[in-house]
């Protein structure tokens, strides 16, 4: 029997009365929280289900109509949604930031949904509330280590806050932006500020063309949705290039004065502490200087990378990081925290301020409700698994975790230099790599300049992306791709393997097999023969 009976009797049951022991969902909770890893390789079955045929169990547009029970809903879920689902806890899953998760986020889980506290308000999250607040405020210490009296009057202050919590990097980003946008064109004698009167009135009263930010072409794509929502343009992101991967500060310097010199004014420079791709970190202190000269907010974007700072052994990477006006970190990176966990800090804690906004029956003037000053509305307590895991890990334990992620990816790359038949495309800074299959022969006559090295750049870009491709559907491991102008390669566009080294249950036994079965499928690839054709008619 699948349908249960449309009555208020049943539908009370629902909210209120645990099923059974024996009902499937009870068993999937109880197996979830027994052995993970066992349910994960039980019921998330690595098949070669194309994502069409998924789709065919996602196409019924018409709503159901009756009731159905639990325990019917939950095998449906088994079958049609766990069973096609990509194991990210898998210790051979290294192409993507997601990874696994401490076990202890599994129940908290459970108590962040039993307790069901809306952060936008007090009267909703009472204890909550003080708590996002000290959780920015340890991540702000990590960052801007300020004095405890500074703590002392600003961490539970009405009128300040040291950042705002959010879903994730590219809303901390939005909100940073933001943030800086109003700070900008604030109200001044004649104007009531942008966010009242808007960006055409703010740009005549300021006597600007145009606000532009500055990012390198690492930059991630939430930049771009930030300035789209803005108002300031996409167009005017000004990207400066990135020879060695990092932003060139003399190069921005003279890009903003350019800009500035031709009617237009700055609203940011981004530095990235940890691009996506590839993990490297601009030059914070100095980018820092730069945006002093041109009079404009400075943005770290350290999504990634923030939590390098846990490390006395990496932290001097991210030097400069504390001269930013506004931080974005994301908890759902490196910090080992389930997803819609990002933060913005903010150097200043009243520049907040200019987006504060107030509502009659929440948010009231002086009131201590979140929802006053973050773009989200609704939020769950999302903060209380940075809180745990800051505290079930502490400082030292995510020190270990970053420190031997690090070293895992600088093992991996020397496997990578160390192979005849792989080339190694950038070096982790942090713990990404990036690399490609190029057999020795192809690599040494490429070196001599005997070939045409476009043609047999755009081959191997075939067989990188044939060989991710199959490894990806063979499903015991997976990398991600990416393109990148590479320098050696006079900024040639590459297709290249991008390795994000994560989950500390990965050993080198995984990625030497990893390495082994690229290898494999690269030697057994059709676009194999068809490169060793090409370039024995060329030599
Ligand atoms: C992941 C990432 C983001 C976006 O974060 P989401 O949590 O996916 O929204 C922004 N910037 C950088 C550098 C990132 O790595």
């Amino acid at each position: 029997m699948s349908n249960a009976e449309a009555s208020l009797e049943h539908l009370i049951r629902v909210f209120t009365k645990p099923e059974h022991k024996e009902s499937t969902l009870s068993q999937i909770e109880q197996h979830l929280s027994d052995n993970l890893s066992d349910f994960l390789s039980r019921h998330v079955v690595a098949k070669q289900t194309s994502l069409e045929e998924i789709e065919q169990d996602f196409n019924d547009p018409h709503l159901p109509l009756q009731p159905e029970f639990v325990s019917t809903h939950a095998e449906t879920l088994l079958s049609k949604l766990v069973a096609n689902s990509v194991n990210t806890y898998a210790p051979t899953f290294i192409g993507h930031m997601t990874s696994a998760l401490p076990y202890f986020h599994l129940s908290l889980a459970k108590l962040l949904v039993g307790l069901n506290q809306n952060l936008v308000k007090i009267e909703t999250s009472k204890a909550f509330t003080p708590l996002e607040r000290q959780v920015l405020g340890m991540m702000h210490h990590l960052v801007y280590a300020q004095d405890d009296a500074f703590y002392t009057q600003h961490l539970h202050s009405a009128e300040h806050s040291l950042g705002a919590f959010c879903s994730g990097g590219t809303v901390a980003n939005i909100t940073a932006l933001w943030v800086a946008r109003n700070a900008k064109l604030a109200a001044k004698q004649g104007f009531k500020g942008v966010s009242h009167s808007g960006l055409a009135a703010a740009y005549r009263a300021y006597d600007i063309n145009n606000l532009g930010l500055i990012c390198s072409k690492r930059g991630h794509y939430s930049l771009g949705k930030a300035v789209d929502l803005l108002g300031i343009g996409r167009a005017n992101i000004l990207q400066a290039s990135v020879d060695s991967h990092t932003l060139n500060p003399q190069e921005v310097l003279a890009l903003g004065r350019e800009y500035q010199a031709q009617g237009n004014d700055l609203l940011a420079i981004v530095g990235i502490a940890g691009t996506t791709e590839t993990g490297h970190i601009d030059p914070l202190d100095e980018l820092a200087d730069v945006a002093e000269a041109l009079g404009c907010w400075f943005h770290v974007d350290a999504a990634w990378g923030g939590a390098t700072l846990f490390s006395d052994t990496h932290k001097h990477l991210l030097k400069g990081i504390e001269r930013a006006d506004s931080i974005t970190l994301d908890a759902h990176k490196q910090m080992y925290v389930p997803m819609g966990a990002g933060m913005t800090l903010f150097k200043d804690p009243a520049i907040s301020a200019s987006v504060r906004h107030h509502a009659q029956y929440i948010l009231r003037k002086g009131s201590k409700d979140l929802g006053s000053t973050t773009l989200e509305g609704s939020r769950n307590g999302m903060a209380m698994m940075v809180y745990s895991s800051l505290h079930v890990l502490g400082k030292s334990g995510y020190q270990l975790l970053i420190d031997q992620s690090i070293a895992k990816a600088k093992l991996f790359a020397n496997m990578i230099t160390a192979h005849p038949d792989f080339e190694l495309i950038t070096e982790p800074t942090l713990s990404l790599l990036t690399y490609r299959y190029n057999p020795q022969s192809i690599q040494l006559a490429l070196s001599e300049g005997n070939l045409d090295q476009v043609a047999i750049n755009e081959h191997l870009d075939i067989l990188t992306k044939g060989i991710q491709k199959q490894q990806r559907e063979a499903g015991k491991s997976f990398v991600s791709r990416t393109r990148l102008g590479i320098g050696k390669y006079n900024n040639q566009c590459l297709t290249v393997f991008r390795v994000v080294i994560a989950n500390p249950l990965t050993t080198v036994e995984h990625l030497s097999d990893i390495l082994a079965e690229q290898h494999h499928i690269a030697r057994t690839h059709s676009d194999h023969a068809v490169l060793q054709a090409l370039v024995s008619t060329s030599v």
